[in-house]
């Protein structure tokens, strides 16, 4: 720590992202990416883009982008914010609704909100999981508080259906709720509809999985105009031109290229289910997850050992070492062929080889 800091950054704890190793041949399935490249048509609108026009500032609004996200979820465009990746969408949410006020968000959940508190003064109750890792829905009705989940929840897997994010957000009238959709697409519906019935709900979406755009750094988020001016002030108080160019238009067509995308998300989802009756039958204790990863831990191999053998292999999972995650990996879906090699290495490993 150096005498430079100003107290807010000395007080900060940073959030700590998956590895990406920027060299040797991983199968990467620690950071919830797809494994499959964007569809061919937003490969080719980034070619075509990155042209002399890249010289221009872009739109501030995002406008191509808000078009087709609205047309595409059948939300009015005033009422869809977009951002630098979700990550910069929650952290504007973040700053513009719950700052010096109070909010409540899993005890187990992604662990960026509580960084998000820290850094904008936000004060935050964690509510402890019910039945082993499950979330208190319960308890995030009619709290009288701000509320965000991730929905699934991140790293569980755990689907609420639609009925709770509509008993959540009419129980607590004039705090904002946050459901973080960034998972939707692999098993739930999503609730960006909703954001028309309920003028306290937000929903907040990426590009970084189900389009396999993590690299284009794409969010977006659904709320009542009210809520979309609330995260406009902060953007304009902050950065002006949040999404580049290439980006903007990235997204937009990943958008229109509905029949690739769907095919993408059955195939991982097919997998996933595959890959439940592999872990079962090496043994291991997992959550049944809606989402592209798969919490797991093994009653007999600590995970520590499961994780930095795979390292060593050349396989990189999540390992959490903290309480009440130390015992459990979170391993992103691959391709059915990286899955193999996976699930080949860990037979080895849970054999004891
Ligand atoms: N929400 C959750 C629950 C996540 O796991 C992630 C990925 N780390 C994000 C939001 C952020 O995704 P991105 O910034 O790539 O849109």
């Amino acid at each position: 720590m150096t005498e430079y800091l100003s107290s807010l950054a000395k007080g900060l704890e940073p959030y700590v992202p998956g590895e990406q190793p920027g060299d040797g041949d991983y199968i990467k399935l620690n950071t919830n990416e797809s494994p499959y490249p964007p569809s061919p048509k937003v490969q080719e609108t980034i070619r075509k883009m990155a042209d002399g026009s890249l010289r221009l500032y872009p739109d501030p609004s995002s406008g191509v982008l808000i078009k087709a996200a609205s047309a595409y979820h059948g939300v009015p465009e005033e009422m869809i914010f977009a951002g630098n990746g979700s990550d910069e969408v929650l952290a504007f949410a973040f700053a513009a609704f719950y700052a010096g006020k109070k909010v409540v968000f899993p005890k187990v959940t992604y662990s960026f909100y509580p960084v998000y508190c820290g850094l904008f003064n936000a004060g935050y109750s964690q509510l402890p999981m019910v039945e082993k890792l499950g979330m208190d829905l319960d308890g995030m009705a009619g709290c009288g508080c701000g509320v965000v989940f991730p929905n699934p929840n991140a790293p569980t897997g755990e689907l609420a259906g639609l009925e709770w994010v509509e008993r959540i957000a009419a129980s607590n009238p004039g705090n904002v709720v946050l459901v973080d959709e960034a998972y939707i697409d692999f098993g739930g519906e999503s609730s960006a509809r909703l954001t028309g019935k309920y003028e306290n709900l937000l929903v907040v979406q990426t590009m970084s999985k189900s389009r396999a755009l993590a690299g284009m750094r794409i969010g977006l988020a659904f709320g009542s105009e009210k809520l979309i001016d609330g995260l406009k002030r902060v953007r304009d108080s902050f950065n002006s031109y949040p999404l580049n160019r290439l980006s903007q238009y990235a997204g937009a067509a990943a958008l229109e290229d509905d029949a690739y995308y769907k095919d993408m998300c059955g195939k991982i989802i097919r997998t996933r289910e595959k890959s439940f009756g592999e872990l079962e039958r090496l043994g291991f204790e997992f959550i049944r997850s809606s989402s592209n990863f798969i919490l797991a831990s093994h009653p007999e191999v600590p995970a520590a050992k499961i994780y930095q053998v795979l390292k060593g292999n050349n396989i990189l999972v999540r390992y959490f070492a903290k309480e009440p995650l130390q015992n459990h990996i979170r391993i992103t879906v691959g391709t059915d062929g990286q899955m193999k090699i996976l699930f080949d290495r860990l037979e080895k490993i849970i054999g004891g080889c």
